[in-house]
């Protein structure tokens, strides 16, 4: 065995299901326990892919080690067992995938993964399109079951290789084992208290608006809480605030969460297609109605004339009165995933508002009082001279909206969505040592 350094880039996806294990706590278990024999020597990276892929188990997310290590032989056997022994491999949604990168392989497998790695964000990859690039770059790989995880590991195998991309950060405490399952204790005042003291530097910790937590989950798995932010110290600084049950073990990621990396421009609706997300410029074209279920939908039209429907779905929560106010007319730019032709509204930019009137009974051509309605279709009648006629009169009424970006409150927010506050402050990561 040579005494040489070696660099290594794991790839892991696909170990969870809804029921427990997070394939975020395997990476974070995996960097504590090769750190005899391995040093972790980047960030571990999170990466949230297609939200609309309906495989996914909760958050449709993978993670990537960047290790040093003298016998990559010892690391790889390590991870392949845990990854083996620790994944909810009785579920049939569980399909995990791990990937092994030397660092003589990282230049020649750069674009290909690069590219990988957005199109997995973007767009619908195929099993067997993972297994060809895994097999194509001559990768190290094991795929258990279907191997649908080999999808997730190739692209946060990607991520890793590549700087070229704007990215946050997220703190994630995780559990005791013995707690997994049962209700967590985490102190809600001291939630509040770490938003006030590091937001805008951290965010969707809380709702305030909605007087809400939101960045602890209420599913089965080990994760207590995630702080999300711009930078490792400001999560950590955030984090430092928490008062909760004992926490196991805690890992800082560098993600493309709040990002907007899932979001195509389309040029127009003829463009749009199923499972994937999109930023869309249009008009109004309906009021927006309520349904059942409290959903408020508009329909939007194109340049060309197409149509298709935005929806503010229930949990947006008051984002939906905003909605509300749109009229026909009115010129907007819709950020949303779309599933079953609906744009699933995550961030809605007004730019131009449609004058809006108020039909009024008409004032009386002879005394000027307000005439009254003569009855349905039969016009107006003036109560004092008994004038009749036929034309309303209408007025300007102001907009209760101003033009602007708005956003889905932060109880609702998805992965992938960029704050509107970051809008502005992307920045290009800087690769790792080398
Ligand atoms: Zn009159």
């Amino acid at each position: 065995m040579s005494n040489e350094h070696t660099k290594m880039v794991i790839g892991i996806d696909d170990t969870d299901s809804r029921e427990g294990m997070c394939t975020t706590y395997l990476c974070a278990l995996l960097r504590d326990e090769l750190s005899s024999f391995a040093k972790a020597v980047s960030d571990p990276m999170l990466v949230r892919l297609n939200p609309t892929i309906p495989y996914k188990t909760r958050g449709n997310a993978s993670v990537a080690l960047l290790v040093e290590c003298r016998e990559p032989e010892k690391v790889m056997e390590h991870v392949t067992r845990r990854v083996a022994t620790m994944s909810c491999l009785d579920n049939e949604n569980t399909n995990p995938g791990v990937v092994f990168i030397t660092d003589e392989q990282f230049g020649t497998v750069r674009p290909d993964l690069s590219e990988f790695f957005r199109r997995a964000v973007r767009d619908v990859i195929t099993i067997d399109e993972a297994k060809e690039m895994a097999l194509k770059l001559c990768l190290r790989f094991q795929v258990f079951k279907n191997g649908r995880g080999l999808i997730g590991a190739l692209s946060a195998c990607g991520a890793m290789l590549d700087p070229e991309w704007d990215h946050t950060y997220e703190y994630l405490a995780y559990r005791v084992k013995d707690s997994w399952g049962t209700p967590r204790s985490v102190d809600d005042d001291s939630l509040f208290k770490a938003d006030r003291q590091t937001y805008p530097d951290t965010w969707d910790t809380v709702d305030l608006f909605n007087d809400m937590v939101v960045c602890v989950p209420h599913s089965a798995d080990p994760v207590l809480y995630g702080i999300r932010g711009k930078d490792r110290s400001s999560v950590e600084k955030a984090a430092s605030f928490v008062r909760c049950e004992p926490v196991e073990r805690a890992c800082t990621f560098r993600t493309n969460q709040g990002t907007d990396m899932h979001l195509l421009p389309a040029g127009g609706i003829s463009e749009i297609t199923g499972m994937h997300s999109y930023i869309l410029e249009g008009q109004v074209c309906s009021m927006p109605a309520t349904i059942r279920g409290g959903h408020t939908i508009f329909s939007l039209q194109d340049a060309e004339g197409q149509k298709i429907d935005c929806a503010a779905f229930e949990p947006t929560k008051n984002f939906r009165e905003l909605v509300r106010q749109l009229i026909p007319g009115d010129r907007v730019i819709v950020y949303g995933s779309v599933t079953e032709r609906t744009v699933n509204i995550e961030k809605i930019k007004i730019i131009g508002l449609a004058s809006k009137y108020e039909v009024l009974n008409p004032l009386c051509p002879c005394c000027g009082k307000r005439m009254k309605s003569a009855g349905s279709g039969q016009g107006y009648r003036c109560r004092k001279c008994n004038t009749k006629s036929m034309t309303t009169q209408s007025k300007e009424v102001k907009r209760a909206v101003l033009p602007g970006f708005y956003e889905v409150p932060p109880c609702a927010r998805r992965h992938l969505a960029k704050q509107l506050l970051r809008f502005g402050k992307e920045d290009v990561p800087v690769f790792p040592s080398r």
